[in-house]
């Protein structure tokens, strides 16, 4: 199934210290209004069937982003919002946001929480906004941000005394966060396949990730190409037919990176897009990679 990250805008209204895209793009891109709803057409043409507005805080442009959300509904698209919840400063702001998306066909809010929103952004406006969604019948969940430290055990017993729904996320280490420290991980050596949600910037470049991978600007391994040039429909086709990003896909970072030399006690100390930065990232190592997409890797399935 095809869906896209539709990056809207880059501004956002707070300076999170963990923000993934804060240094590697420049602020304040903004796609036209009109653009954007042609941008939705072909998007429809090309067969995508969902899509998630993200990039900076959408509903800084609340009634566009409403709009976008109706006229994808037209086209019979799944929607999601990603939000930092500023709206949310009382239940009735809350709900008249949440009851305008959901008129407009929206079927879910993402709710961004963490240790660092939190400090521009109360608690309060997430339990606004998470019950408005219950109130209003509208789907959410909470994508809690966490660099499983201590310090963010009093969020998440927020999360469960209030009996919000919610998901932990591990914060990526990269733009803002790219200097965090990390703490040591206890976890299984794992597979690390990564689903590549598509990302289409505000620049129209579109990537085959959305998440670190769109800043790997020393080899631009995930930049697909720009919709002005090329139709949405053969950035599709050349993100699914790529043989490394179908490796990433079926056979795993981890795989990839024993595959490349490096050692399994080093495999498990990276997090995945760490893992995948110091693969994609380095020219050097993808060379090396693309030499063997169609020979050595292709035999590397237990
Ligand atoms: S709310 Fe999201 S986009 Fe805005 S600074 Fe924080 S992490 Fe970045
Ligand atoms: S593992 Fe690589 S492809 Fe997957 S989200 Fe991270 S940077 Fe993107």
């Amino acid at each position: 199934m095809r869906t896209l990250a539709f990056g809207y805008s880059t501004r956002c209204n707070i300076k999170c210290e963990h923000c993934v895209a804060a240094d590697a793009i420049p602020k304040n891109i903004k796609m036209a209004l009109n653009q954007a709803k042609k941008i939705i057409g072909q998007l429809a043409a090309a067969q995508v069937q969902g899509i998630s507005f993200t990039a900076g805080e959408p509903l800084i442009y609340l009634n566009d982003i409403a709009e976008l959300v109706g006229l994808c509904r037209d086209y019979d698209m799944y929607t999601r919002v990603v939000t930092n919840s500023f709206w949310a400063k009382s239940p009735e702001l809350a709900d008249s946001v949440v009851v305008q998306l959901k008129e407009q066909g929206l079927a879910q809010l993402r709710l961004s929480y963490s240790r660092w929103h939190q400090k521009n952004i109360p608690q309060q406006n997430i339990l606004n906004a998470a019950r408005s969604c219950h109130k209003n019948g509208l789907d959410y969940f909470i994508s809690f941000v966490t660099d499983f430290s201590e310090q963010d055990d009093n969020f998440e017993h927020f999360l469960r005394q209030h009996n919000l729904k919610f998901f932990p996320e591990p914060v990526i280490f990269a733009g803002r966060a790219h200097d965090f420290t990390r703490l040591p991980l206890h976890t299984d050596y794992q597979a690390n396949c990564c689903p590549m949600n598509p990302y289409l910037a505000p620049s129209l470049d579109m990537y085959a990730c959305c998440d670190a991978g769109s800043h790997f600007t020393a080899t631009n391994f995930f930049h697909l190409g720009n919709i002005k040039d090329t139709p949405p429909a053969q950035l599709f086709a050349e993100s699914e037919s790529n043989r490394l990003y179908n490796h990433i896909r079926n056979m795993g970072i981890s795989t990839l990176a024993s595959f490349a030399g490096f050692a399994a006690r080093e495999i498990i100390q990276y997090r995945k897009c760490e893992l995948c930065e110091k693969l994609f990232n380095s020219p050097e190592r993808l060379r090396g990679l693309r030499q063997e997409e169609n020979t050595g890797l292709n035999s590397w399935y237990r």
